[in-house]
């Protein structure tokens, strides 16, 4: 070893006490440890270029201009547990390198043919190396000239290892993943400048000129920037740092909460929830918010060495980290004072205006509406709507399966109260039932195609590289389905028709949502699409828990539910309608 070589091997007892094993099992790994070793080794500057020929990547090269290798180190970087970013045990807990294990190149070189080269910054020679190392085996070493920096050239991967090539997700599942690997690392290190390309075409262009705002914006676009506060708190042993969405923004599910530590992209179940619980009932209970939070924690308060992926940390004294979280990120939503105040425009005698699409929070804490009111004008286009679609079904073997029905009131714009024949009661939920009208009538429509409505102004999409790379491989089928969607602009995608069961003047979030819902990897198994489809379209459609009725659309909803096959129960299995037999309420209050 000369005197100027970094890299050293671990010796035996620390390399057997940290957290070891295979981090290489798919091509997204790869450009994961080679782009951290490049932040790690300190660049402005991240290239990553993926090529792939049928279907396959075929190579992954990623130049930094970081500070290089020397010589000796770039031989020595090869060697399993050679690293230059830890000594011993304890310097693992001073750690600030995302790498620390000196494991990825081997293992990657294992597996395929890698070319490494670099040059070290101020370094004694003039000339860089060039080292080419196949299955674990250098078949070439020798001078190049080069700039200061690195470039590491991955092919024929997994060409060892048939096994794992033959069980590589499709090439756009591979990309993307490729995508949210890089855009976490945009977001976590946004001083840096960062490009991917696959086959020369740009996926991800970010100048590293700025602080966070800027990636957010570069990433998502403005539309999403717009809705963020700033966050900018904590305590000493706890920074919390980033922005938060208002919670007009949320998603179904927690993908778009990128959070890191120190930095480090991680994940954390617990640490997820800590944030929700922020929200409170400004979200309802299944939605999350977008957040972009980095946590600045003591380094000798956090274990990051739990797995070999080192996605997963634990903290010291979690519990008190995570309230501390929670209790911040309130605060930030208090100081915006988007929590309500206590049904003020309610106490003053008027509602929320609303198009259906307000939250069931806002109304629901309020006293009881009694009787049916009518609603706001604009509402009541919308539910006309809405229900005009759905009235056209003719007579199904439902037709007699309700009795009729004197409408008592809408409750909670939600429930309608009714009084059977018998003067027993019977509450219908009106979402759920127009769900199941919907449903209905979807299936017996050959397909959405025919039904597929122009927008009058076509909804345009902001989504980030990862989820454009889930939706171009989805788009024949999302056409058959009656969504026109066409690349419109960078980062950006016009929707120009929608199936009729989504209405005509639908707003983009919602667009955005279903299609976020579509093309989700998490579809249940063994449901097949069309089957998928008609669900959702059956959700997206029908009226809103939250929607204010007039009592001739309440009548219109069961005249149209009594005309279903099955008028019991939504699409979901969950009840359209509950009974209290007359004699039942007698019970209760001991009148038998
Ligand atoms: P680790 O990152 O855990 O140390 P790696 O196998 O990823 O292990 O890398 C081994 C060593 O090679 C690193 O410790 C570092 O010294 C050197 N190295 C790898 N990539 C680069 C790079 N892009 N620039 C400079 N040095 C690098
Ligand atoms: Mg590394």
């Amino acid at each position: 070893m000369t005197a100027g070589s970094r890299i050293r091997q671990l010796d035996a007892s620390t390399v057997s006490r940290i957290a070891a094993g295979e981090v290489v099992e798919r091509p997204a790994s790869v450009v994961k440890e080679l782009a951290e070793n490049a932040i790690d080794a300190g660049a402005t500057a991240i290239d990553i270029r993926i090529t792939s020929r049928l279907g396959q990547i075929t190579g992954i090269t990623i130049t930094d201009d970081g500070c290089g290798m020397n010589h000796d180190d770039a031989r020595m970087a090869f060697t399993r547990h050679a690293t230059s970013k830890i000594r011993d045990l304890p310097d693992l807990f001073s750690c600030t390198t995302l790498g620390f294990r000196g494991e990825a190149l081997a293992s990657i070189a294992a597996v395929s043919r890698v070319t490494i080269v670099t040059r070290e910054k101020g370094g004694e020679t003039v000339s860089g190396t060039l080292i080419v190392n196949e299955g674990g085996r250098m078949v070439e070493d020798r001078e190049t000239g080069c700039p200061d920096g690195t470039s590491v050239s991955v092919e024929k991967i997994f060409f060892n290892t048939p096994a794992r090539r033959k069980f590589q997700r499709s090439l756009p599942a591979e990309i993307a993943l490729i995508s949210g690997i890089v855009e976490r690392l945009v977001l976590t290190h946004p001083g840096i400048a960062f490009r991917l390309t696959h086959n020369g075409r740009e996926k991800i262009a970010v100048p590293g000129s700025g602080g966070l705002m800027d990636a957010i914006i570069h990433l998502f676009g403005l539309e999403i920037a717009g809705q963020l506060l700033h966050v900018d708190t904590g305590t000493p042993g706890a920074g919390i740092r980033g922005a938060i969405s208002v919670p007009d923004l949320s998603r179904k599910n927690p993908y778009q909460m990128y959070l890191s530590v120190n930095s480090r992209p991680v994940f954390s179940r617990n640490l997820l929830a800590a944030i929700r619980k922020a929200y409170g009932t400004l979200l309802p209970q299944d939605r999350y918010p977008v957040v972009f939070l980095d946590l600045a924690i003591p380094v000798t308060e956090v274990d990051i060495n739990v797995h070999p992926t080192k996605r997963e940390v634990r903290f010291g004294s979690e519990e008190q980290i995570l309230a501390t979280v929670t209790d911040q990120l309130r605060a930030v939503l208090e100081s915006h004072r988007l929590i309500p105040e206590k049904d003020a425009s309610r106490a003053a005698g008027h509602r929320e205006p609303s198009d259906g699409s307000v939250p069931l929070r806002y109304i629901s804490s309020g006293p009881v509406p009694d009787g049916v009111k009518e609603p706001l004008l604009r509402e009541r286009i919308t539910t006309e709507r809405q229900l005009r679609l759905t009235e056209t079904g003719p007579a199904t073997s439902g037709e007699g399966k309700i009795p009729d029905l004197e409408i008592i009131g809408q409750f909670g714009a939600l429930y309608l109260i009714c009084r059977t024949p018998d003067d027993d009661l019977l509450l219908i939920d009106q979402h759920a039932a127009h769900e199941r009208i919907l449903y209905d009538q979807i299936g017996k429509w050959p397909s959405f195609q025919d039904y597929a409505q122009e927008l009058i102004e076509p909804v345009i999409l902001t989504l980030s590289p990862r989820e454009a790379e889930m939706l171009i491989p989805a788009i024949p089928t999302l056409e058959e389905e009656g969504f026109v969607i066409e690349p419109f602009g960078i980062h950006t995608w016009a929707v120009r028709t929608v199936p009729v069961a989504l209405g005509r003047q639908i707003d983009p979030e919602t667009v955005r949502e279903v299609i976020a819902e579509l093309i989700a990897p998490g579809f249940p198994k063994g449901v097949d699409p069309a089957e998928q489809f008609r669900r959702i379209f059956a959700c997206r459609g029908a009226l809103k828990a939250g929607t204010q009725m007039s009592p001739d659309q309440c009548e219109q909803l069961i005249l149209q539910l009594r005309r279903t096959k099955n008028p019991f129960t939504c699409p979901h299995g969950r009840p359209t309608m509950v009974f209290f037999p007359k004699k039942k309420l007698d019970e209760l209050f001991g009148r038998t």
